[in-house]
């Protein structure tokens, strides 16, 4: 998928002036982030499951060379293949081996983010193979040629409307508004699918490494059509979403839902132990298992950002940001929008092109409040900004504006010497004397107006707090 988390700031405000946009989003907060504070109070323990989920994937991040090793041992014992890809260019090669040693010409997808990010449908259509989405979400953005706007709700943002005029447009007929007319449409189209192709892929929430499982949660039933109605099944995962056992995966599937959809249990939760075997009569002949880096190791290397690796994508911390809410999905450029999406773009892709991604948040701290396995996103956010001002990844593209950083080493300047700290503030109360008014600084000149466009910024006092305080201790 093209990288555009360079255009944050345009993609953002031009959300912001959609009024249509901007009342799809209201429902992130009012269906999605409301449902999961319900579904936590109504837990008994939440805090202590939370903790319980952070402590399992903590020691499995921090082991990971073990349980990948152990969960490819197991996968291959079932009668499954693995392939490890370190970028998303040997994933889509791996996958579209499969597909044409099968001589595919139809797969059918239940959700997967790291297909999305690997550009699997792309390379799909390219060589000649039809991807069709099957969860109703994902259907409606391939439609409409588009990414998804939030890691479990990808058409969120699409209005009855809209959704309408593109099953219109495959489906002809009348125009459809009620949306279980609209379901049943899209349930036909896909049902075609279905039935003719030759693979499925799907993506996977948990990889059990004991006993080489994967595990799927949805609430549509395509993702068990999709795993076992075709003869051929390849799962793509992110190498951090491996746990080690059976037991941890009931914790896992207890926080990720509750914070995912507010549900208690999805619909269904489908566990895969590879292909069909005798006497079994369901179940694709062919079982592959791909387990993706592409820039993965970059979190895993380092041992603050390594926490990120904890993400069980649920979307929770989505829902809570109130920049999410108001930016949208598209704004942040890539597959994984809002807080989490604001710490791994920039990291897998290359810093340079996400710089804007961490400042894209008031560190207000909901999103760690929402998180199910209680990762610091607001640290990690200040820890990507600090690296970002110092220049420590490309330093010609990625570090902050000239003016910024000639203003920063100013400041760092002043403020080491009270004399110098004390003679800078009086320079700068008299430079702005003739740009205030009431107090306020509401026009400075270029190229320090970044912050007067959109905010006052406050003038600074004639006379220091210190000469006032001492004035009035004279008294
Ligand atoms: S960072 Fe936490 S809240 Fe956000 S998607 Fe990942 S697990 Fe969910």
């Amino acid at each position: 998928m093209k990288v555009r988390t360079d255009e944050f700031k345009a993609r953002s405000a031009e959300t912001t002036r959609n009024p249509r946009r901007q009342a799809s989003l209201k429902m992130v907060y009012d269906g999605l982030h409301k449902g999961r504070i319900a579904a936590a109070e109504d837990t008994h323990g939440w805090d202590d499951e939370r903790d319980r989920a952070r402590a399992i994937k903590w020691h499995t991040i921090n082991n990971l060379d073990y349980y990948l090793d152990l969960l490819d041992k197991n996968v291959r014992a079932n009668g499954g293949n693995v392939f490890f890809a370190n970028d998303d260019a040997e994933a889509r090669e791996y996958v579209l081996g499969v597909a044409k040693a099968n001589n595919v010409k139809t797969v059918i997808k239940s959700k997967s983010m790291v297909s999305e990010e690997i550009g699997l449908n792309e390379a799909f259509e390219k060589a000649g193979i039809n991807p069709v989405e099957t969860d109703l979400g994902e259907y409606i953005i391939q439609l409409a040629k588009e990414a998804p706007y939030h890691l479990i709700a990808p058409a969120i943002h699409k209005t009855r409307e809209e959704i309408s005029d593109l099953i219109q447009e495959v489906a002809g007929g009348p125009h459809q508004e009620d949306p279980k007319d609209l379901t049943d449409t899209a349930r036909a189209l896909l049902r075609d699918a279905f039935r003719k192709a030759e693979m499925g892929v799907s993506g996977v929430n948990f990889a059990v490494a004991e006993t080489g499982s994967i595990a799927i949660v949805t609430n549509e039933g395509n993702g068990r059509m999709v795993t076992s109605a075709p003869r051929v099944h390849v799962a793509i995962v992110g190498m951090e979403k491996v746990i080690p056992s059976m037991q941890d995966l009931s914790t896992m599937l207890r926080v990720l839902i509750r914070s995912a959809t507010g549900q208690r249990i999805s619909s269904y939760v489908t566990v895969v132990n590879g292909p069909r075997k005798a006497p079994e009569e369901d179940g694709p002949d062919e079982f592959h298992l791909v387990i993706v880096n592409n820039g993965r190791e970059n979190l895993l290397k380092d041992e603050q950002l390594r926490e990120a690796m904890l993400c069980l994508r649920c979307g929770a911390c989505l829902n809570a940001c109130p920049v999410y809410r108001k930016a949208g999905g598209h704004a942040y450029g890539w597959v994984y929008p809002g807080p989490i999406g604001a710490i791994v773009s920039p990291v897998m892709t290359g810093k340079k092109a996400g710089r804007d991604l961490p400042f894209a948040s008031t560190l207000c701290g909901a999103c760690k409040d929402a998180c199910p396995v209680k990762i610091e996103l607001p640290s990690l956010l200040l820890r990507l900004r600090s690296d970002l001002s110092e220049g420590k990844t490309d330093p010609k593209e990625a570090s902050s504006p000239l003016a910024e950083r000639l203003s920063i080493k100013v400041w760092r300047f002043g403020v080491q010497s009270p004399a110098m700290f004390s003679l800078a503030g009086k320079l700068s109360s008299l430079l702005m004397a003739p740009m205030s008014r009431q107090g306020w600084v509401r026009w400075l000149p270029p190229p320090l107006n970044g912050w007067t466009k959109s905010r006052e910024f406050p003038r600074i006092a004639s006379k220091p707090f210190r000469a006032r305080f001492k004035k009035k201790e004279q008294r």
